[in-house]
């Protein structure tokens, strides 16, 4: 018996006049877990604009570090065992108790931030969106509430994002 032809990308759009196309599952659902931070062991690249809009609520020369001249979020050693990665490190921004210090006091966090644990890729002058590979892994909000992410693609894609020249997600640290 033939398999059911797979669903074609979906286009949606996200703010006014952008839209993306979406490359994962239409129910997929996602709430962040608190306990997890899984995301937050890591360095951060930073797009221009964000890196503009952190000068005003963070020391730069302390939190951020350049590689490959692009800019990036530092991680540094913790001293305590929770909410660290492996080699006992994490972004320079998260907390002893778990919350980012962006988010929980300047209500603001970089655009890659919030992509977490989406992946943005550009073909053909689109932004395509799937599930980040390493999420699928180490994500312990995937499919764990009612809240389906493609209603809220919003708060995953910040329209900066529109504004780049590059905001494909594969840079890492
Ligand atoms: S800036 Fe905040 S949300 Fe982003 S990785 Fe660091 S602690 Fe996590
Ligand atoms: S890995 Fe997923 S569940 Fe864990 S903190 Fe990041 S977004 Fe939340």
């Amino acid at each position: 018996m033939s398999q059911p032809a797979a669903e074609p990308p979906q286009r949606v759009e996200v703010h006014p006049g952008k839209e993306v196309v979406v490359e994962f599952d239409p129910a997929l659902t996602f709430e962040c877990i608190d306990e997890c931070t899984w995301c937050c062991q890591h360095g951060v690249l930073l797009y221009e604009p964000d890196f503009l809009e952190l000068a005003n609520c963070a020391s730069l020369s302390e939190a951020t570090t350049q590689v490959r001249g692009q800019d990036f979020v530092r991680k540094e050693d913790k001293d305590r065992d929770e909410h660290v990665g492996e080699d006992g490190q994490a972004c320079f921004f998260l907390r002893d108790d778990g919350l980012c210090s962006l988010h929980a006091e300047e209500d603001w966090k970089p655009a890659r931030c919030s992509v977490f644990p989406l992946s943005v890729a550009v073909e053909d002058g689109d932004i395509h969106v799937s599930v980040r590979e390493k999420a699928r892994e180490h994500c312990e909000g995937l499919h764990v509430s009612e809240r389906r992410v493609i209603d809220h693609l919003d708060a995953f894609l910040p329209e900066v994002l529109w504004e780049l020249d590059d905001p494909a997600t594969r840079r890492e640290l």
